[in-house]
C-alpha cells in the first residue's frame, strides 16, 4: 500500500499495489499522448482483458481515472499519485544498481517500490544526487526535459553514429528483452553505429562495439539515442 493525499479533501487513501502497477502504465501512456486501451494493459500486465475492467471500474471509483467517450485518463489525483509511483519505482532502480545486472533492475523495483516511504524516498532521492532518469534513461516525473534532445533510433540513417541514451518504459516490462540488449551491450551510454536498414524485413542493424545487433522494429522504436 501506498499513501497519497487526495487534493481536494486532503484526506490520504491508501492505493493497492495492483493499482499501483496500473497508474504507472497509464502515466507513461498518457505522458506520451498514447491512448490507454484495455487490451495493451492486459498485455502488458500480463492478465486478461475482463480483469483490466474490473480494476479500471475500480480506479474510477477511487477517483484516479476517468472513462468516458474521451477515453481513459488520469485525474488529477490520479497524476498526483502515478508520479509517486514511478519515482519511488526509479529511485529503487538506482539502489539496486550496484548491486544487479542492469536487466533485473526493473522487475526487481517492481517488488520494492511499494514498500518505501515518503521519507526514505526523499533521503534516497538526496542520496542518489537527484537523478533525472532511471538507469535505462527514461525521465523522472518533471524531468521530461532530459531526455526530449533524444531521438528514435528508427530515425538514423545508414552510417550515423549515436549514443545510445535511453529504453523505454514499456520495453522495460520484457525481462527477455532487457537481458538481450544487456548482453549486447544495447544500454545507455554506449555508442553505436547504424550498419543497415531492411524495411521490407523490419529490422535495423547496428554495430555496437564493432559488433553487429539485428533489432526488430518493434523493438527499435523503443530505443533512443542521443546523435554525435
Ligand atoms: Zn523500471
Ligand atoms: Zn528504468
Amino acid at each position: 500500500m501506498t499513501n497519497v493525499t487526495n487534493l481536494e479533501t486532503n484526506e490520504t487513501i491508501e492505493i493497492s499495489e495492483t493499482i499501483q502497477d496500473y497508474l504507472s502504465l497509464i502515466y507513461v501512456m498518457e505522458r506520451d499522448g498514447e491512448p490507454v486501451i484495455g487490451s495493451r494493459l492486459a498485455e502488458l500486465l500480463g492478465v486478461k482483458p475482463p480483469t483490466v475492467t474490473a480494476t479500471l471500474k475500480r480506479m474510477v471509483r477511487d477517483d484516479l481515472i476517468t472513462m468516458d467517450e474521451n477515453g481513459t485518463h488520469l485525474t488529477d489525483q490520479g497524476w498526483a499519485a502515478s508520479k509517486v509511483v514511478m519515482r519511488r519505482h526509479m529511485l529503487m532502480e538506482w539502489m539496486m544498481q550496484k548491486t544487479l545486472p542492469w536487466s533485473k533492475l526493473h522487475s526487481e523495483a517492481h517488488h520494492l517500490e511499494h514498500a518505501i516511504s515518503a521519507m526514505a524516498e526523499s533521503a534516497l532521492m538526496e542520496q542518489l544526487g537527484r537523478p533525472q532518469t532511471c538507469p535505462h534513461g527514461n525521465p523522472l516525473p518533471g524531468c521530461e526535459s532530459a531526455v526530449e534532445n533524444w531521438v528514435p533510433l528508427l530515425d538514423l540513417a545508414v552510417g550515423e553514429i549515436a549514443t545510445i541514451r535511453r529504453i523505454h518504459e514499456l520495453a522495460e516490462e520484457n525481462t527477455d528483452l532487457l537481458g538481450y540488449l544487456e548482453k549486447n551491450l544495447v544500454i545507455p551510454g554506449v555508442q553505436m553505429e547504424v550498419m543497415e536498414i531492411l524495411p521490407f524485413n523490419q529490422t535495423v542493424t547496428i554495430s555496437v562495439g564493432e559488433k553487429p545487433v539485428t533489432l526488430g522494429n518493434a523493438v527499435a522504436k523503443y530505443i533512443f539515442v542521443e546523435q554525435i
